[in-house]
């Protein structure tokens, strides 16, 4: 069933294609008052939101759009196990207490966000296949061969895989090798974030769309945050617009650069052609510095996204460099037509890691999500919760700032990640 999204043509979400649509919640229209004021209706947002209310906490969430209009309802669907870094770099990076919280932290993201939407009954079309990365280069295998060991020394369920299990288990003559992480999965995105808004209101959290907090103010040792129509008083605040963060807290939206993410899904495929791609349903994401992530969707589709423009997509053509390579990684595809072109934003940091900031008493933002947000950010909401209520950085997975180091000319940056794609585009082809 459709929805009605106010987009050019040319773009059409699989996802919103493929969920039913939930009945719209009211936008704040009324001065009200909370244990916990939340600001972005996405994974990081909304778990938190569930995590306090299941506590008892009196919770606010205010979402400038519909639950799931920033990178949660939009995004691959691919629930990734671990962080950009590898455990011996973590290891490397932090004295032991925190390098094991790290560890424990990164490793165990996929199977809690699998529990957590099982313990709330979510139904949004989770498989929990495995995470697979393939090497397209030698540099690009080591490095894989070296993150399964490590992994697996940890206990978890990695494997390498050579030239000929890569190419059976994804149907591409592409790849060298790779590992496979038997942790992670994919499932609906769109579903996971609206099923997140229900659980939490089940448990009591109170949600409005289309409410933009348009001011943060302190009164009183509360924080007041203000709509167009209504305000929430509460002593406590976090604000979880990640790729999306607009002028309300201004130096959060300079802190890293936002760039956008394509994805496109083509019709859905011939039986004896989808037995041949990606035949085990697994969420695939290759090593490239531009890289492509790629999995089955819902009826029998063929997904692949990747990094697209700075500026939002133009036309349809835009999207044409994604269905070159899925042409190319799957010449079995043929010409199957690509009935869905998308996109999302994600907010990359400097050094590849997500950001949490005290911004002042009772007050947290997340930022930074560098593209892996899924699991990661659902999982952040239950840590921040917790801090929320206890205001204990020792539980937070990650130490929090509590200065908010913003990015040197942040406009200038954006041609800086312009040039940057163009360069790593072309030694991704030399590779
Ligand atoms: C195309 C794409 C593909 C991706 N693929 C994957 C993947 O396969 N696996 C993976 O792990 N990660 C992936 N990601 C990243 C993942 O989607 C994000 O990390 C995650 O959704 C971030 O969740 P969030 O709740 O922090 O932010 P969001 O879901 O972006 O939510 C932020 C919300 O804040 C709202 N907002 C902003 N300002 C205000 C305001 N002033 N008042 C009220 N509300 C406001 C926005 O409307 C938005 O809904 C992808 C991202 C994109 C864009």
């Amino acid at each position: 069933m459709t929805e009605a999204r106010t987009e050019p043509d040319f773009i059409r979400s699989l996802w919103h294609d493929t969920a039913r649509p939930d009945a719209p919640h009211t936008s704040l229209a009324e001065d009200i008052t909370a244990d916990v004021a939340i600001v972005g209706g996405g994974y990081a947002g909304l778990s938190t939101a569930l995590h306090l209310a299941e506590a008892g906490v009196r919770t606010v969430v205010v979402e400038a759009g519909q639950v799931g209009a920033g990178g949660s309802g939009l995004n691959g669907g691919q629930v990734n196990p671990g962080m950009k870094y590898d455990p011996d770099e973590i290891e490397a990076a932090h004295d032991a207490p925190t390098a094991r919280r790290l560890v424990h932290f990164a490793g165990g993201l996929a199977q809690r966000t699998f529990e957590l939407i099982e313990r709330h009954g979510i139904d949004c079309e989770t498989r929990r296949g495995g995470f697979v990365q393939p090497a397209h280069s030698p540099a690009t295998l080591d490095k894989l061969r070296s993150r399964a060991e490590q992994w697996a020394q940890r206990g978890a369920p990695a494997r390498i895989l050579d030239a000929g299990e890569m190419r059976d288990l994804l149907g591409s003559d592409h790849y060298m090798g790779g590992w496979i992480d038997g942790r992670g999965g994919t499932l609906h995105p769109l579903k996971f974030v609206r099923g997140l808004a229900r659980a939490a209101e089940a448990q009591g959290a109170r949600i409005y769309e289309t409410s933009p907090a348009t001011g943060v103010a302190r009164a009183g040792g509360d924080w007041v945050v203000s709509t167009p129509r209504g305000q929430i008083r509460a002593p406590r605040l976090a604000i979880m617009t990640n790729a999306y963060a607009d002028g309300l807290w201004p130096r959060l939206a300079r802190s890293f650069v936002p760039v956008h993410s394509f994805q496109i899904a083509t019709a859905p495929l011939p039986a004896d052609v989808l037995d041949t791609v990606v035949p085990e349903g697994h969420g695939v994401s290759d090593m490239r510095r531009l890289l492509v992530y790629y999995r089955r969707g819902p009826g029998g589709r063929l997904l692949i996204g990747g990094r697209g423009t700075l500026r939002p997509p133009k036309s349809a053509a835009d999207f044409d460099a994604l269905a070159h390579v899925l042409r190319r990684l799957f010449p079995q595809i043929g010409d199957a037509a690509i009935t869905h072109r998308w996109y999302g934003r994600v907010a990359i940091t400097t050094d590849a890691k997500p950001r949490l900031y005290i911004l002042g008493d009772g007050a947290i933002a997340l930022a930074g999500c560098n593209g892996r947000g899924v699991a990661m950010f659902a999982a952040m909401g239950e840590e921040i919760a917790q801090w929320l209520r206890s205001g204990r950085d020792d539980d937070l997975p990650l130490a929090p700032q509590r200065r908010i180091g913003t990015i040197p000319f942040h406009g200038l940056n954006r041609l800086y990640v312009a040039g940057a794609s163009a360069w790593y585009r072309m030694r991704d082809w030399m590779d």
